[in-house]
């Protein structure tokens, strides 16, 4: 699809960047220290067919937490809510997204939603498949039918760097084993997991995800259903209670959009009945979200209206 750009997006895109120098790119996983922490990017699907695009929209960068939303579209398409909510919450817990510590406090030792990395990995263990090469073979599948880019993959590097350092990950995984909430073999789940995260977008891709989520699971250009709308529904929500890790409810606030953040510094963001917004800009702040991407969908928010509280 066509994208034009906009004086008035390039003027907020040029004061956002301002607070790039403010934060920092994600370190804990190796491969993502390379990118330059100036880049900041958005576009945005709006109706139907409209696209808008401004700053370095060529690049691609990897999914990270945004993933968490597609693993639990895919997983509740498997088996329904009872099953997806008597392994996972639906609260969120005020703790940083890699947290341990909720774990051992809850009686059932069943983390309390499915955007902190404790819950996703049971997501993904959740996941449908013979094995690996399956399982992540529907995730991409879902993921081109959403962006209608069949081309896309994972980044490679990226999944092994995180797979070799997840020491943290894999802590919560053995856990939720020896608790029996996961069951699967801890090794493979981490693998898929990293791959999960390494699925490489754009930021046009990350739009029209949110434009389908904003369309209660439709295709906004063919009208398909890609996805249940109570599906599109629950996850939705869960971005609005828990999607900008601990900051959450200042961003419900401040921002009040349905929004998924990842340490990659992407933004995925879906405005009802309007459209969806796709970010990147790898500054994080001190919570792992883009710097210059929260400053964005403020001044988005407050300028055309789109708090939906
Ligand atoms: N792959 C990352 C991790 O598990 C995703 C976290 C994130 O984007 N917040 O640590």
């Amino acid at each position: 699809m066509y994208c034009q750009t906009s004086a008035e997006l390039e003027t907020f895109l040029l004061r956002a960047q301002k607070v790039t120098t403010e934060g920092e790119v994600a370190h804990y996983i190796p491969a993502l220290k390379n990118v330059d922490k100036n880049t900041l990017a958005m576009s945005i699907y709006h109706g139907q067919n409209q696209c808008f695009t401004v700053g370095n929209t060529e690049h691609t960068f990897t999914l990270q937490s945004i993933s968490k939303v597609l693993a639990l579209a895919l997983a509740l398409m498997d088996h329904g809510q009872e099953v997806v909510f008597s392994k996972v919450g639906m609260e969120p817990t005020g703790d940083p997204f890699n947290s341990i510590a909720k774990l051992e406090s809850t009686k059932t030792a069943r983390p309390l939603n499915p955007m902190i990395n404790a819950g996703a990995l049971v997501v993904t263990s959740l996941i449908k498949g013979a094995g690996l090469q399956e399982k992540i073979g529907r995730l991409l599948s879902f993921v081109h039918e959403m962006t209608s880019a069949p081309e896309r993959k994972y980044d490679e590097a990226v999944a092994m760097s995180e797979y070799h350092t997840a020491h943290l990950n894999r802590s919560l995984a053995y856990f939720l084993k020896q608790h029996k909430v996961i069951e699967d073999d801890i090794e493979e789940l981490l693998e898929l997991y990293c791959y999960q995260c390494a699925i490489e977008v754009t930021c046009y891709d990350l739009a029209r995800i949110g434009a389908i989520f904003a369309r209660e699971g439709q295709d906004p250009e063919s009208g398909r259903t890609i996805l249940p709308a109570h599906i599109a529904r629950i996850c939705k929500t869960f971005m609005v209670t828990c999607g900008m890790y601990n900051a959450s409810g200042e961003f419900a606030i401040k921002v009040g959009i349905p929004a998924k953040s990842g340490v990659s510094g992407a933004i995925m963001a879906s405005v009802p009945e309007w459209g969806g917004i796709g970010i990147f800009g790898p500054a994080l702040d001190e919570k792992g979200n883009s710097i210059a991407g929260i400053h964005l969908l403020e001044m988005l928010s407050s300028n055309y209206e789109l708090h939906i509280f």
